[in-house]
C-alpha cells in the first residue's frame, strides 16, 4: 500500500519538534505523509512556519495568521506583517483564525474583531482561510455569513461537531478538517457520526501534531506527542466510519488539500 497523504494541520514548529523535527518528517514520509501544511499560530510561529516550509519546497507550506486565543496581540502592526507573509509563494492560507469561547483567552469582541480584521486579509490576498471555532458556532457562522461569496474558500478546521454545524459549514461551501477526534469514541461520538455524511469532496485530514494524539493506536505509542507520521491512522479510522478503503479516503483528500491550497506539484 503506497499512500500519499497531506497533512493539512501540522504544527511542525512547536517546541516538542524542536529536539527531531527532522526525524519526525522522516518518519512522516516514511508513512506517506509527503506533503504537510504548517500551521501558523500567531505572528512569530506564522513567520517560523513559513520559514521552515520555504526550507522544504514541495514538501511543506504554512499557513500565516493569529488564533483566537492570541486575537488580543492583533494590532495594525500585525495585518502589515501578515500580509507580507501572504505574499509569499509557500504561505498558502490565512489563518489560523476564528473564535474560541470555550478557553476564552481573548475577550469575544476582540476575537470577532481579529477574526473580521483576517478574514479581510484573505480576500486582499485571494488565499483560502483555514478555520478554528470552539463553542462559539453561532457568532463564527454570522461573522462568515456576513463575507458572502467574498472568500476563495476555507477549512473548518479540526471539525468535532454534529450534523447540524457539518450542514451549516457545508453550506458555506468550506471543507471539513479531520483529526484524532474522530478516533476518540467516547469524546468523538457526534463527530463519527457527522463524518460518513461529509461529501468525498469537502474531505480533509490532519493531525494538529503535537495534539490530539488519537487515543486508539496499537500499541499505543510511548509518548503523549502526535506526530504528523500518525495520519495513515486517522486516515484509516475515517475510512471505517465512512464505509471505504483507505486508499480511497487517501486520494480524496490529497486532491482536496492540492486543490483548496492551490499546490503547485513539483
Ligand atoms: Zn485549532
Amino acid at each position: 500500500m503506497s499512500l500519499d497523504l497531506i497533512d493539512i494541520g501540522s504544527n511542525l514548529t512547536h517546541d516538542s519538534f524542536k529536539a527531531d523535527r527532522d526525524a519526525v518528517m522522516a518518519r512522516a514520509l516514511q508513512a506517506g505523509v509527503r506533503r504537510q501544511i504548517i500551521t501558523g499560530a500567531d505572528l512569530a510561529g506564522s513567520a517560523q512556519a513559513a520559514a521552515l516550509a520555504a526550507d522544504h519546497p514541495s514538501r511543506l507550506w504554512s499557513t500565516a495568521g493569529v488564533h483566537p486565543h492570541h486575537a488580543q496581540s492583533f494590532d495594525a502592526s500585525h495585518g502589515a506583517a501578515l500580509l507580507e507573509l501572504l505574499r509569499r509563494p509557500q504561505v498558502v492560507a490565512v489563518g489560523e483564525c476564528g473564535l474560541d469561547y470555550y478557553r476564552d483567552l481573548s475577550p469575544r469582541a476582540v476575537q470577532r474583531a481579529a477574526f473580521i480584521a483576517q478574514l479581510e486579509l484573505a480576500v486582499q490576498t485571494d488565499k483560502p482561510v483555514f478555520l478554528h471555532q470552539r463553542d462559539a458556532h453561532q457568532d463564527f457562522l454570522a461573522v462568515l455569513e456576513d463575507f458572502g461569496g467574498r472568500l476563495k474558500g476555507g477549512v473548518a478546521h479540526c471539525f468535532t461537531g454534529g450534523r447540524t454545524e457539518l450542514e451549516a459549514y457545508l453550506a458555506l461551501g468550506l471543507y471539513i478538517g479531520i483529526t484524532g477526534w474522530a478516533c476518540d469514541e467516547r469524546r468523538g461520538l457526534e463527530l463519527r457520526k457527522s463524518v460518513p455524511h461529509i461529501p468525498a469532496n469537502r474531505l480533509l485530514i490532519e493531525t494538529d501534531a503535537p495534539y490530539l494524539l488519537p487515543r486508539n493506536m496499537i500499541p499505543a505509542p510511548t509518548s503523549r506527542r502526535n506526530e504528523p507520521g500518525y495520519l495513515p491512522h486517522i486516515a484509516a479510522t475515517v475510512a471505517r466510519l465512512r464505509g471505504e478503503n483507505v486508499e480511497a479516503v487517501g486520494a480524496a483528500t490529497t486532491r482536496n488539500a492540492v486543490a483548496l491550497f492551490a499546490l503547485e506539484e513539483s
